[in-house]
This record gives structure tokens, sequence and C-alpha cells, in this order.
């Protein structure tokens, strides 16, 4: 029997006994994950980025660049005790994870989080350089145009409406009611505050993306749109597109989600989990609902590590259609299970803070 006699050799021991959990997409979902097993796993990161952001805090982070000091965290700085691979994930097989730098990375366990492909920079450094630039835009413009109505489209012009009043905004969005991913009574109301703000709402109507340029904007209806800039909020793409080749590929719907069972599980897989807003689970594409998506997967993950029974394992109920869209620094409209509220009350819940430091507490840092 070999004995090891140093705090060293124990540690190494210990690394080397553990099993390898390797969590892809460094978003909410991902990010939780991570946090939760750094200590009982052997736990590598793969992002295409080397920070994690709260993303709905980036609105304000455009009229307020400081604002990004908190909300944009580097993974090392949460992740002690984990490994990080900045870098794009491109196939997946059923025992390891390539990645564009040219590694590949075995896994015991597997989670994907990949939930929306965006080109944001890989620094925090140079995020933090964005949002300022972006509120440089915002300040020399007189007229601005914001292309898609979903949520990023209205807390933007929210935001700009707020902190500057004295700029002429146009919003345009394809469909027929803003924010169609809530009901029509919280998009009445966030239409009914933003005109109230001299917002000049303009619906079912969309700009060519091909003569997109600033200064003159044509839309589908024939309409021409004068703007000083323009600042495109239409919705991100689902980041499945790297799976379709993969082994993976079998456990996409239609949509591209991936398909899970109750326990988080990717269909078809005893050790692939999926969390956040990849996942085809029946509700609204949230990130309180891929914080607790990873709660459970953790859950699940460290009994599976302690070698538990499939009957102990954690099961995951979808959540309401609860959703609380900011409109400014005070106020809000709240989509909540049997009322739709706006005002204040909302405003109080999350427009101040954003729960940026709600999220960087439950990440161990602090607020
Ligand atoms: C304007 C707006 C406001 C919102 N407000 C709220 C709110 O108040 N409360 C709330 O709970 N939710 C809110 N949401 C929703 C919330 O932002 C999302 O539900 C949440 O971000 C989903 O988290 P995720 O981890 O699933 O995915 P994402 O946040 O999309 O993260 C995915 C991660 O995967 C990475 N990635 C993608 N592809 C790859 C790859 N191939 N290799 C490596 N890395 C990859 C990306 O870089 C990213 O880091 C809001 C959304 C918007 C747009």
């Amino acid at each position: 029997m070999c004995l090891l006699n140093s705090t060293k050799g124990l540690q190494m021991m210990a690394a080397e006994d553990k099993k390898r959990v390797v969590i892809v997409g460094g978003g909410i979902g991902g990010a939780f994950v991570a946090y939760s097993l750094q200590f009982v796993a052997d736990v590598v990161l793969i992002d295409q980025k080397e920070y994690f952001e709260i993303s709905w805090a980036g609105l304000r982070s455009m009229v307020e660049p400081s604002f990004a000091e908190r909300s944009v965290i580097n993974h090392t700085d949460y992740l002690p005790n984990a490994r990080i691979i900045a870098s794009s994930a491109t196939s997946i097989t059923d025992k390891e994870v390539f990645v564009s730098d040219g590694s590949s990375v075995p896994y015991d366990y597997l989670i994907v989080a990949t939930g929306h492909k965006e080109n944001i920079p890989k620094s925090r450094t140079e995020r933090l350089g964005q949002y300022q630039a972006e509120c440089e835009k915002i300040k020399s413009a007189d007229t601005i145009l914001i292309i898609g109505g979903g949520p990023t489209g209205v807390e933007l012009a929210a935001e700009i409406a707020v902190d500057f009043p004295e700029k002429n905004l146009k919003l345009i969005h394809r469909g027929p009611r803003l924010m169609e991913f809530v009901g029509v009574k919280a998009s009445q109301k966030a239409l009914d505050w933003l005109t109230s703000k001299k917002v000049e709402v303009i619906l079912q109507q969309s700009i060519s993306m091909q003569a997109l340029s600033e200064g003159v904007y044509q839309t589908s209806g024939g309409e021409t749109i004068a703007a000083d800039c323009h600042f495109m909020c239409t919705g991100k793409p689902i980041g499945s597109q790297w799976l379709k080749e993969t082994v993976l590929a079998k456990s996409l719907d239609i949509h591209g989600r991936l398909m899970v069972d109750k326990h988080l599980r990717v269909r078809g897989f005893k050790n692939v989990f999926a969390v956040g807003d990849i996942t085809d689970l029946q509700e609204i594409k949230q990130g309180y609902l891929a914080e607790r998506h990873a709660h459970v997967t953790s859950k699940n993950l460290k009994l599976m590590l302690a070698g538990a029974n499939e009957s102990r394992l954690a099961t995951y109920k979808p959540g309401s259609q609860l959703a609380i869209v900011s409109l400014g620094r005070k106020e809000g409209v709240a989509q909540l299970p049997f009322i739709t509220i706006s005002g204040c009350i909302p405003g109080l819940i999350k427009s101040g803070d954003l729960f940026v430091g709600k999220t960087r507490k439950e990440l161990g840092l602090a607020p």
C-alpha cells in the first residue's frame, strides 16, 4: 500500500480521484452548475468568453457603463477551483468535447448550457470598453432607432428614455405587439409606458438588413426613417447549431432545443444534462429558471458522483409564466401568475439593481 504523507500528495490524489464534469456555456445556467460542483468534481468550464455576464444588466450598462463593473465577472473570480477554457466548443462525442483552440476534453459527465449564441468580446476589459463606446454613441445622437421590440429593445428604449429624455427615440418591431413572449396585457402596458415617454413605436414593420446604414433607414412598409444611429435588438439564435453534427443531434427538437427528461438529462443519455434556455422545457426562457435548472442538475450530479440510486434523483417541475421587464430605473411591468402590473412595484423588485447584487452574492462574491 502506498501512503501519501504530504499535503500536496493528498491533494493530487484527490484531484485524480475526482470525476471530470465538463460544462459547456458560461451563462447563468453553466456558471451556477460550475460554482456548485467545483469542490466535489474535477470541473472544466468551456465558454467562448473569459467572463460570466448578468445578461439583462447589459442595457443599463449601455447608459451607465460603470454598471458593468459588477455585472461582468471574470469566471476565475467565482471559480477558484475549476479549469476555464475560453474558447468555443465545436463538437461532442460520447467521451469528449472538442474545442476551437484545438484541444479535446474528456468527460465523465457533461452539461450543455449554450443558451444563445452571441458575438461579444472575449475579455472583460474589451466588454467594458464596448459599453463605454455604446454610451458615447447614445450621447452623441439626437435621434436613435431601436430595431426589435422584444425585451431587449423595450428595456433599451426605456433606459435611454429615462436617462436621456431629450433624445428622439424610435422603436420598430416586426410583430403585431411588443414582447410577444409575455401576454397581451404586459405588451400593452409596455407600449403605453413607452408612448408616455414620447418613444415612437412602429409595429408590423421591419428594416431591411441588406441596406442597413446609419442615417436613413427603409422600412418594409416603404417608409423612410431618419436617425443618427441604430441599435439591433432582434432575438439571438439558440446556441445549438454546433450540436447538429454531434452525438447529441438526435436529442434536438425541431426548434434546435435539447430534449430533457424530468431529471434534466438529455434524452437518450445517462451522463449528459442540459440547463437554461437551450432546453425544450415548456416554460418562459428566464435566467431565474436557468438557475433553478442548475440547482437541480448540481444536486443530481452530486448524488450520481456519490453512487446514489437513480430513484433518488431530483425532479424538475417547469416554472410559471412569471416575468419582469424593467422600464428604466424605477418602473417596470410584471407578469405574475394571476395578474399583470406596471409601475413602481415591479420597479422596486427589479429595476434598481437588476438583481446584480443578489446574483453576485449567490456566486460567493461581494454584492
Ligand atoms: C432584455 C432581457 C431581460 C431579461 N431579464 C431577465 C430577468 O429580469 N430575469 C431573468 O431571470 N431572466 C431575464 N432574461 C432572460 C435571461 O437573460 C436568460 O434566460 C438567461 O440568460 C439564459 O441563461 P443560459 O445560461 O441558458 O444562456 P445564456 O445566458 O445565453 O448563456 C449561454 C452561454 O453559452 C456560451 N456559448 C454559446 N455557444 C457556445 C459554444 N459553442 N461554446 C462555448 N460557449 C458557448 C455563451 O457565450 C454564453 O456565455 C432577460 C433576457 C433579456 C433579453
